[in-house]
């Protein structure tokens, strides 16, 4: 069986990650980090559990993150912090409309985040 009655488990800190609101790997697939196809096996997490990521989310619905260390937000240019700040909300944002909204998956992706289907993906080995 393919399926799992269980739903996936945070890496980070091993509790179910209950939704796609609060997974870290959906939100990198709407912000086109990820493809579709890491959906099924790259590690999930929750979003809070990824101080790197959740740093970015300026939403009062979030609760604020910082990241200690040499990623803090603090440590990069102003025009890329607030790239990515616009990016990761924004992806964020949509993450919680996306699914009661009945959104098929390929169209999760930030209209500016999806990417052209590569034509020799199939080719790598
Ligand atoms: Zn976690």
């Amino acid at each position: 069986m393919a399926r799992c009655d269980q739903g996936y488990l945070c890496e980070v800190c091993g509790d179910e990650v209950e939704d796609i609101t609060q997974s870290d790997l959906y939100l990198r697939y709407v912000i086109g980090e990820l493809e579709a196809r890491a959906l099924l096996t790259a590690p999930e997490r929750h979003i809070t559990c990824h101080p790197f990521v959740a740093q970015f989310i300026l939403d009062e619905r979030f609760p604020a993150q910082t990241c200690e260390g040499a990623f803090h937000k603090g440590s990069l240019d102003d025009a890329e912090r607030q790239r990515l700040e616009d990016l990761y909300t924004r992806g964020w944002q949509r993450l919680q409309v996306v699914r009661e909204q009945g959104v098929p998956i390929s169209e999760y992706p930030l209209e500016d985040c999806r990417r052209p289907r590569p034509a020799a993906d199939v080719a790598r080995d």
